[in-house]
């Protein structure tokens, strides 16, 4: 059973720019310039900075006066000019398996509709992984991704990307003292319920780095969101000359979407291939700044029937990643409405999953999660497009009926 909450759109002027602005998801210059803005002296900035800072991202805080060490008119003084809102919550899913995913609603920054974007949470026993998103759609057409089927909208701030972060800490209560859901639906035993953050929602995070690196910094600061930098995986198509920069300036884990292990075919499944090909690709990888056998890079594999599944593939596979610390990961194609792929027999990927295993590869075939919910990888946004596609087929039978046809 798929569990649905459709949140009431009580806040539709949350797309809009006349709204107060939110201070959730700022930075430490973003909350000086806003406390500046709202007649904090000078020499008080940094101290307010700093106790804004832990409410907001140690504690999760979602009002002005729950801070209880800030003086009471200035709580009044930002609750006059700011919020703390969250993007908005348009429809939230929870699966069978526990995966919970978001559909999320942003503000359209002046370029017409609002943009939405989706998070997705996957509890396992001993873990509990985000996967959120960096772009709206996506510049690059990878073949067998859905999000690749849609243009890119635009770019997500680096306040929205913290913003899926504490939306979803809000959601599975995992905040200091907060109150986990009792719906009954799996969280890991940790402490902590969001243990790592994958960027491997929507988009191509390499080409947003500037704000998917602000975003990682505040979410890795152990003064704010504390997620260890190595739980921190960004997952790239290949975007070459920015791989070494990534990891010299974040330090994060790195995956990468590798697919084939032909040019010619990743030319086709992967088409960025065409600008960095793979010889290209796996010396980036071989020269990533922070690599050691236990920081190994996770290569993705999905398992296309009749494509890439052969074993002679999975030979050659082994045969590339020699000499770098990796790990491997088989992930069952994701089918989507209208895509070209069908998934490869189960048969086959476990004949595949063992030439790689041979091969000293511990190599796990990724289970798909929240598949029910359209939330297993790249199926993000196939639900909401479906949607719109029926909202399209009723407006056009109103428009119809309305002519009278
Ligand atoms: N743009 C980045 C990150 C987002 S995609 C990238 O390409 O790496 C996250 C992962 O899901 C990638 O490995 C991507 O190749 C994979 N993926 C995309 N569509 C899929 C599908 N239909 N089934 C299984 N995996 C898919
Ligand atoms: Fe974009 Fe990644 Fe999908 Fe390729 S796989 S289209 S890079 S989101």
């Amino acid at each position: 059973m798929v569990l649905t909450i459709d949140q009431p759109s009580a806040a539709p002027d949350a797309a809009s720019p006349a709204e107060k602005p939110s201070l959730a998801g700022l930075g430490r210059d973003g909350l000086r310039a806003a406390l500046a803005e709202a007649g904090v002296p000078e020499k008080q900035l940094r101290m307010r900075v700093n106790q804004l800072y832990s409410w907001l991202y140690v504690r999760g805080v979602a009002d002005f006066e729950a801070m209880t060490d800030v003086a009471k008119e200035l709580r009044a003084e930002l609750g006059r000019r700011y919020t703390l809102a969250r993007p908005q919550i348009v429809n939230e899913q929870i699966s069978v398996d526990g995966t919970r995913k978001w559909l999320l609603r942003l503000p359209s920054l002046g370029r017409g509709k609002a943009p939405e974007i989706e998070t997705v949470y996957i509890p396992e026993a001993a873990r509990g992984t985000l996967c959120i998103s960096s772009q709206v759609g996506c510049t690059l057409n990878c073949t067998f991704c859905h999000t690749g089927t849609q243009r890119l909208v635009r770019n997500l701030t680096a306040q929205e990307i913290v913003g899926q972060i504490l939306l979803a800490r809000d959601r599975i209560g995992d905040w200091q003292g907060a109150e986990l859901p009792d719906d009954g639906h799996l969280l890991p035993t940790t402490d902590r319920k969001i243990t790592n953050i994958v960027l491997m929602g929507m988009g191509e995070p390499l080409y947003n780095f500037d704000n998917v690196k602000a975003a990682m910094e505040l979410a890795a600061d152990g003064e704010a969101l504390s997620v260890s930098k190595r739980r921190i995986t960004l997952s790239t198509s290949g975007i070459v000359p920015e791989i070494a920069r990534w990891g010299a300036e974040t330090g994060t884990s790195l995956a990468i979407s590798l697919h084939a292990v032909r040019d010619e075919l990743r030319d086709e499944l992967v088409p960025i291939n065409r600008k960095y090909p793979i010889a290209e690709l796996l010396e980036a990888c071989r020269n990533y700044p922070v690599l050691s056998n236990a920081r190994r890079i996770t290569f993705e594999y999905v398992m296309l029937k009749g494509v890439n599944d052969s074993l002679a593939e999975a030979r050659e596979l082994v045969r590339l990643l020699a000499g770098i610390p990796a790990k491997i990961n088989l992930i069952p194609f994701n089918p989507w409405p209208g895509a070209p792929y069908e998934c490869s027999d189960w048969e086959q990927i476990e004949r595949f999953a063992e030439v790689v295993n041979k091969a000293g590869y511990a190599s796990p075939v990724r289970t798909p999660r929240g598949r029910d919910i359209y939330a297993a990888c790249g199926q993000l946004r196939s639900e909401s497009v479906k949607q719109r596609a029926s909202e399209r087929v009723a407006a056009a039978d109103a428009a119809s009926s309305g002519n009278g046809a």
